[in-house]
């Protein structure tokens, strides 16, 4: 029985360049589900191709209403709507996903890519895990690994695609679009990229297999932003401290308790963000 969970976000989707594409309400982002869509299943397909017995789907993006059920791949399900213990990778928790699929993921604040933030879309100019610059990649990947959880795949622009080299080197990797700057990319068909997304998956089935869990450990999470007084809005969060004008830090003991910690981070800036200022 091999369990594939797919984590869906919508910036690093086929035709996805600015954000009215990926911003509920729109008509772009209208236009743009589909094409969303397509991506998942073209992925549901190949992971079930590939030898996979169960996929399901977690929206990962905004509001987490973004794909459209009535037009899923009916073998597959979604998990859809927002307030989950562990946002973008829910489900993994449950300790029997063999394999992670990022579809549609970005690169983070900071680095170059289309669309490329971390978790807020602005006011947010880097985040690091013991250091290290961090996308929401690999956030997520830390914290699967906690399950045992592999990433097998991971779709996005080039940029992403790189990234994820970094953190799961492992997976296969498929790039819907080339960067050209933060709004623009050369972009290629949904047909092109569900045929390469397809083929990926099922190249990528084989490889879901669930490896021992990480051993969990303390990690240092710092994050950086545009103006000081975010800084200073962060640390209302009890644990999180100020180490610079713009920046804060706080320890976690595990990758669990840290990316719940970075979500009320955020969730408390983003309500400290005016709208012309920052
Ligand atoms: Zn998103």
């Amino acid at each position: 029985m091999t369990r594939i969970l797919i984590s869906a976000d919508m910036e690093g989707a086929t035709g996805v360049t600015w954000p009215a594409d990926c911003l509920p309400g729109t008509p772009e982002w209208e236009r743009c589900r589909p094409l969303f869509t397509s991506d998942v299943n073209a992925a549901i397909a190949g992971f079930l191709d590939g030898g996979a017995d169960e996929v399901l789907v977690n929206e990962a993006h905004m509001t987490m209403r973004n794909l459209l059920l009535e037009q899923l791949d009916d073998r597959a399900e979604m998990l859809t709507g927002r307030h989950k213990a562990l946002s973008m990778v829910e489900g993994v928790q449950r300790g029997d996903v063999d394999g992670i699929a990022f579809v549609g993921y970005h690169t983070g604040a900071g680095d170059e890519g289309v669309l490329a933030h971390t978790y807020l879309g602005n006011s947010l100019t880097g985040v690091f895990v013991d250091g290290v610059r961090a996308s929401e990649g690999l956030l997520n990947a830390l914290v699967s690994a906690e399950y045992g959880t592999p990433v097998v795949l991971v779709t996005g622009d080039d940029r992403t695609c790189a990234d994820a080299r970094g953190y799961a080197p492992d997976a296969e990797t498929v790039a819907v679009k080339d960067y050209v700057s933060r709004y623009a990319a050369v972009c290629r068909t949904p047909a092109r990229t569900a045929a390469d997304i397809r083929a990926a998956a099922a190249r990528a089935a084989p490889s879901a297999v669930r490896h021992d869990p990480a051993e969990p450990r303390p990690r240092t999470v710092e994050v950086e932003f545009d103006a000081e007084h975010l800084a200073g809005a962060a640390t209302v969060v009890p644990g999180v401290e100020q180490t610079g004008p713009r920046r804060v830090a706080y320890t976690a003991p595990d990758m669990y308790e840290g990316i719940r910690c970075f979500k009320a981070v955020t969730t408390l800036v983003s309500a400290a963000v005016e709208e012309w200022y920052g």
